[in-house]
């Protein structure tokens, strides 16, 4: 950031059928903006709504320039739409927050002052969320619990209300995988990171389109994205199972044929039958792990993450290097 010209917010806003929410929302993140001192451009990202959101947009957008209006053709979901409007935006610093007004607006100066300080990512921590039913309470719980214990690293309560530094969004922008949950490929690029807690609002308009089906479809898109784990499960199991096998028969051979049943067990050919199919199950899934290996490798060279992520503002090397 140069300290010499006043800097350039940019807030991005995916909006799927938010209709009564653009007008009295877009005008408090502005006054908001004004508070803060920057200048500024609202983006918002109309994800293939079906109500009057783009229209009432445009309108907006004829009589300020600071509104803008990118259009997806269709719904694509909101991970494209944040994806799109984190390309578009030109700010020296862009906060991404929901259309719906559930983010508040007011915390927009706190996030500001904070990347001023010198944060290059500010994340909105939601300490509640009231509105939220038994079975999206219980479902993040679960979403949670799941990513600590597969190594998926998607932090407790962190949500996409977020402000990113120039450089964030510019390696942001190198991302090419289409599986994407955004915060966690924000969380996996680093960057020093200042958290805020915020409580969500209430929503006054319109209906949240996340259902739980998409929810659970966005958890798997983070998981798949973000760990190879599962895939190592399987041969790990198959290697239990095929050394368990393993003892039991040098059991049978010792117990049975070389000391003639001292313990009287009487073992019968099916129990044998039965560990020898234990012991090829076991085998097969070590196979299957073998494959799934690969299948790892290829994921991770289709996805194509930078190999590393060079933090430029806390680097020293000259301006126009940009040898990455
Ligand atoms: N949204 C979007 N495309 C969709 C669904 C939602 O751009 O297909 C936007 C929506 O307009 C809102 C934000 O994403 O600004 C969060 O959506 P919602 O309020 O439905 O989810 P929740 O508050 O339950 O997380
Ligand atoms: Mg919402």
């Amino acid at each position: 950031m140069n300290k010499y010209h006043k800097p350039k917010v940019s807030v991005v806003m995916p909006a799927y059928n938010e209709q009564d929410n653009i007008e009295w929302f877009s005008k408090e993140i502005a006054s908001q903006l004004k508070k803060a001192g920057v200048d500024y451009e609202i983006y918002y990202v109309d994800d293939g709504s079906s109500d009057n959101t783009a229209k009432i947009v445009t309108d907006l957008a004829k009589n300020d320039a600071h509104i803008k209006l990118i259009r997806l053709a269709r719904n694509f979901g909101k991970e494209a739409a944040t994806s799109a409007g984190l390309h578009y935006a030109t700010g020296d610093a862009v906060i991404v927050l929901d259309a719906d007004g559930q983010h508040p607006a007011d915390l927009i100066p706190r996030f500001i002052e904070e990347w001023k300080g010198g944060a290059q990512q500010v994340i909105g921590i939601r300490t509640s969320n009231e509105k939220a039913g038994f079975v999206k309470t219980v479902g993040s719980k679960v979403f949670y619990m799941l990513s600590n214990a597969l190594g998926a690293h998607v932090r407790r309560n962190a949500t996409d209300f977020r402000l990113l530094d120039r450089e964030v969004v510019d390696t942001f922008k190198d991302y090419t995988e289409r599986k994407r949950m955004t915060r966690a490929l924000l969380d996996w690029s680093g960057y020093e990171t200042i958290f805020i807690d915020f409580e969500a609002k209430p929503r006054l308009h319109g209906v949240a389109a996340y259902s739980v089906r998409s929810l659970i479809r966005l958890a798997l898109n983070g998981y798949i994205s973000s760990t190879l784990k599962p895939l190592y499960i399987i041969s790990l199991f198959g290697a239990v199972i095929t050394v368990l096998s393993l003892f039991a028969a040098a059991f049978i051979i010792i117990e049975q044929v070389l000391l003639n049943d001292p313990l009287g067990l009487g073992i019968t050919g099916t129990a044998v039958i039965g560990i020898f199919v234990m012991f090829l199950v076991g085998i097969l899934m070590i196979a299957q792990g073998i494959a799934a290996i690969y299948i790892a490798n290829i994921h991770l060279e289709v996805q194509n993450r930078p190999l590393y992520i060079v933090n430029r503002a806390r680097s020293i090397i000259s301006k126009d290097n940009r040898n990455e």
